[in-house]
């Protein structure tokens, strides 16, 4: 089998031009990555094509969150926050170590003025968010005095404080997750590649499908790659994809990117010991605030956009309103642009007629068979990855009993096949962190960061780290973050 690094490109582009494949993917962003696993899960001989980087795009530009999605139960999506909640609990079997259960908390206020504020609307969510979890809940959402509010954010607005209530979701690294499913996609055989673009279709005189152009960007050589099956996961270039074979009809549905802004602040900026869910004075809209990484995160926004797809950035307007209403909540952190140390932008594929606000656009995903064959999936949420790949692998399964003969494709089994890091529960995990702590001379912090980035793997980064002084040196001061991962990154995924 073929390393999974750059080292193997043109081995994996040898047997793509080689081989008549099952299924090709287009697009490595968390919904080109489940389906390829699953895929191979099932047997099938299938590659994935990424023009950039894995997880450029939006998956590696969200909020980081594997949730059920609370702020759904407003447009009664209960199916969606149900699967969601499923979905949570699953990952967090087959990668422990990148699904970390955290608690949220929802200030309550005696007159904001809003009707999210008040407790009794917000408690019904939460105790039907807990209902539909069941037996899968992180624990059961309560109430916390102001005292303890207070103690978990002391710069919050004491000015009509009754607490907060509490409730469960988890958080990830969105980008790792879509590595970590790539690497078990390839472990299984899957042939995976990036800097590979998708820039043509091939046809059958009959008008089918049989593959596609793609366009090594590194030295600009084409070539074809022949499929049974080719599935369009690009996100919000979907419809580009689509229009290479002409499939778009005119009334039907198209992807409307909704943009969501966040920004990065020093973790002494916003003292924060749990994640916030912060409803806005102004509009329907939530703010999150979640300690990620020794920083904060605060986000988003949700706006149609019509810019730039590659390079989606945060406008200055848009800073300002994300800190007006930090601000409005968290007085006395007094934040201005000059604390935000980064931001980023990410843009949701939502596909729709055109007809609703961004905001009332179902998360739910969308697949779509166009005439010639193709399958385009997109939408949904990093959370659902798993089901979403599930169903569209499903369709794809049919499609080849149906044309090609090739009965016995088996059933999807992602749901119980650990991902690449996470052979080791959370709890062994510990005890690995606490053996190296004595013997490995990095500390705590640092191996606490690296086990829950690379899971069960984490040994390899700490062996590169004991093998080479320089490498334990940090990358940001004050950040776990240390050279050997860098080392690592570029041996062993890709980048
Ligand atoms: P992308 O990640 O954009 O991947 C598509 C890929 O296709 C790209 O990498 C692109 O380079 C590639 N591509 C395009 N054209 C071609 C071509 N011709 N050839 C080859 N490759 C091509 N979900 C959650 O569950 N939790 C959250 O907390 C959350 N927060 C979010 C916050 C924001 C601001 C946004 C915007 C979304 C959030 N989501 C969240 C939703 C989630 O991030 C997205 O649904 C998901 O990342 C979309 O993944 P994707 O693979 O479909 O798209």
């Amino acid at each position: 089998m073929n390393e999974f690094s750059w080292r193997a490109r043109s081995a994996v582009h040898a047997e793509m031009a080689r081989e008549r494949l099952d299924v090709l993917i287009i697009g490595g962003g968390i919904t080109g990555a489940g389906l390829v696993l699953d895929a191979a899960t099932r047997g099938l001989r299938v590659a994935l094509v990424e023009k950039r980087d894995f997880a450029a795009g939006t998956s590696s530009r969200s909020t980081k969150l594997i949730h059920g999605g609370l702020r759904y139960l407003e447009h009664f999506d209960f199916a969606l926050v149900r699967e969601g909640l499923s979905e949570r609990a699953i990952l967090s079997r087959i990668a422990p170590h990148l699904v970390k259960p955290f608690p949220f908390l929802v200030p309550i206020y005696t007159q904001r003025g809003r009707n999210y504020d008040r407790p009794l609307k917000i408690r019904a969510g939460l105790w039907l968010y807990d209902l539909l979890a069941g037996r899968e809940s992180f624990g059961r959402h309560r109430r916390l005095t102001r005292e303890q509010a207070l103690e978990l954010a002391p710069q919050l607005d004491t000015k009509g404080l009754r607490g907060a209530l509490l409730y469960y979701d988890a958080l990830t690294d969105d980008s790792r997750l879509v590595i970590e499913v790539l690497k078990s996609a390839h472990a299984l055989g899957a042939l995976v590649v990036n800097y590979t673009r998708l820039v043509g279709l091939l046809h059958e005189a009959n008008g089918e499908l049989i593959g596609g152009r793609v366009s090594d960007e590194l030295t600009g050589r084409e070539f074809e790659v022949r499929a049974r099956v080719i599935v369009n996961a690009t996100g919000v270039w979907t419809d580009e994809v689509r229009a290479l074979s002409g499939q778009i009809e005119t009334a039907g549905k198209r992807v409307r990117p909704s943009k969501g802004v966040h920004l990065m602040l020093a973790a002494d900026r916003l003292r924060v010991m749990s994640a916030w869910l912060i409803p806005s004075l102004t509009g329907h809209r939530f703010y999150f605030v979640v300690p990620w990484e020794g920083r904060v995160l605060v986000g988003t926004t949700d706006t149609d956009y019509a810019g730039d797809k590659e390079a989606p950035h945060a406008e200055a307007g848009e800073v300002r309103e994300i800190l007006g209403a930090i601000n409005s909540y968290f007085p006395e952190a007094r934040l201005e642009s000059s604390d935000v140390i980064a931001t980023f932008a990410g843009l949701r594929p939502l596909l729709s007629d055109g007809k609703k606000s961004t905001t009332a656009v179902s998360r739910e995903e969308e697949i779509i068979q166009g005439r010639d064959g193709m399958i385009s999936i997109a939408g949904g949420k990093l959370t659902t990855y798993r089901r979403m790949a599930e169903r569209t692998i499903d369709l794809a399964a049919a499609r080849l009993n149906e044309k090609f003969d090739r009965n016995g494709i088996g059933r999807s089994r992602t749901a119980t096949v650990a991902l690449d890091g996470g052979r080791l529960s959370r709890a062994e995990l510990e005890d690995e962190i606490e053996r190296m702590a004595k013997s490995e001379g990095l500390t705590r912090e640092v191996l606490e960061h690296l086990a829950h980035s690379y899971g069960s793997d984490f040994g390899r980064v700490v062996t590169l780290a004991r093998e080479d002084e320089q490498l334990r040196g940090r990358l940001v001061e004050g950040l776990p973050h240390i050279a050997a991962e860098i080392v690592y990154a570029v041996r062993n995924e890709w980048r």
